[in-house]
């Protein structure tokens, strides 16, 4: 198999494999993220990076959003 192929191949995966944050309606945290992301080129590092981030503060922030968070 071609590395470009191979190449690809992961990129789409790891696209696939973390969907976008969703906003959160009231924060002004998300809306700075998701203004920063709109403004990010798609699929460079720094693109990554700000969807990393938003996703630990979602986690952080909105726990309560996910999902299978009242099993106990
Ligand atoms: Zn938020």
């Amino acid at each position: 198999m071609p590395v470009s192929a191979l190449l690809r191949a992961v990129r789409g995966a790891r696209v696939n494999e973390l969907p976008s944050p969703e906003p959160v309606p009231d924060c002004a945290e998300c809306a700075r993220f998701l203004a920063r992301l709109a403004a990010t080129p798609a699929q460079t590092s720094e693109w990554t990076d700000v969807r990393v981030l938003w996703r630990r503060h979602l986690v952080a922030q909105h726990p309560v959003s996910g999902v299978g968070t009242s099993s106990c």
